[in-house]
């Protein structure tokens, strides 16, 4: 006689709604870190990552706010990086978010926002827009994290545009007045703060950077050779046919492949939290660690 037990069931990750990437305001989003993880969890979302820029102080917040809600939270970070005069986001999943290192990384990263927000105003009053330091300032929840997401929307409030994206291409964008170049972290470095504080280091919306397949796949071989393990795939920053793109780009290249929303508020993101596509298929996600 054959006796059949029945093992509990393991659920297949990739039919796990995990949305890995959005911020709060403790960089440019708009809604507390409380809030965010409250409206993943109203909107269907089974594994969540705050990912603010440069910045883990929200974690614990949204860390105690999942707890109490059951959903499964995972720390992250979206690192700003230069590389070959790009800026790269590379997000941090799954960190130790007091490791002394990754944190005093981070503060480096951030050190130099508000010298850069200075130039900013003064580019923007040089082009006729008087004030937009203190006006920023107006929207700021963390004095650390001044972005331009701040500045656009001083400058929409203020009538000089009609929406966020608008203020980017007029004004904010490489090329415009308002555009003030910045070195950021390196890619070796943030790589390394991530996986020393034993995180998965992931290149954020791939589809995003202005970069031919050359210098993507320097990228790429770069991100690899410093200890650089996924890549968005399904992103809010992606088009549907990007998805498929990306995919292809995470096989090619042996990497764990994410999903996330990029969320910043609800008027802003044309993405909500939780409700982007699955994984194109034969993907191996990289959220199956923590399932
Ligand atoms: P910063 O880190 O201060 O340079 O700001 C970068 C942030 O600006 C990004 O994380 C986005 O939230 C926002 N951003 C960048 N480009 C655009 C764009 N074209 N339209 C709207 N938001 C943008
Ligand atoms: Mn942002
Ligand atoms: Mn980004
Ligand atoms: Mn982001």
């Amino acid at each position: 006689m054959t006796v059949v037990t029945d093992a509990p069931r393991v659920r297949d990750p990739r039919t796990v709604n995990a949305d890995l990437h959005c911020h709060s305001t403790v960089s440019d989003g708009v809604l507390e870190p409380a809030e965010v993880v409250r409206r993943a969890h109203r909107h269907g979302v089974e594994l969540f990552a705050l990912t603010d820029h440069d910045e883990i102080a929200g974690l614990d917040e949204a860390q105690a706010t999942a707890e109490a809600l059951g959903l499964a939270f995972v720390p992250g970070v979206e690192v700003s990086v230069s590389w070959a005069h790009e800026t790269i986001h590379v997000v941090g999943l799954g960190i130790a978010y007091r490791e002394p290192a990754l944190v005093a990384g981070l503060a480096r990263t951030r050190g130099g926002r508000d010298a850069r927000a200075r130039d900013i105003a003064q580019q923007l009053a040089a082009a006729g827009i008087p004030g937009a330091y203190e006006g920023a300032l107006e929207y700021v929840g963390n004095p650390e994290l001044v972005s331009r997401t701040h500045f656009a929307r001083f400058l929409v409030d203020r009538g000089y545009c009609a929406d966020v994206p608008e203020v980017f291409d007029r004004y904010l964008s490489e090329g415009r007045p308002g555009y003030v170049a910045h070195r950021w972290a390196r890619l070796a470095d943030a790589v390394r703060w991530i996986r020393d504080a034993g995180g998965v280091p992931v290149i954020a919306h791939p589809g995003r950077y202005k970069l031919d397949p050359l210098a993507m796949d320097a990228l790429i071989e770069e991100f690899r050779g410093a200890g650089g393990l996924g890549i968005e795939v399904v992103s809010g920053s992606h088009t549907p046919a990007q998805y498929d793109e990306w995919a292809r780009a995470a096989l090619r290249w042996r990497l764990l492949a994410s999903r996330g929303s990029d969320f910043h508020g609800p008027d802003e993101s044309h993405v909500e939290l939780g409700s982007l596509p699955p994984l194109p298929a034969g993907l191996e996600p990289v959220w199956s660690r923590w399932c």
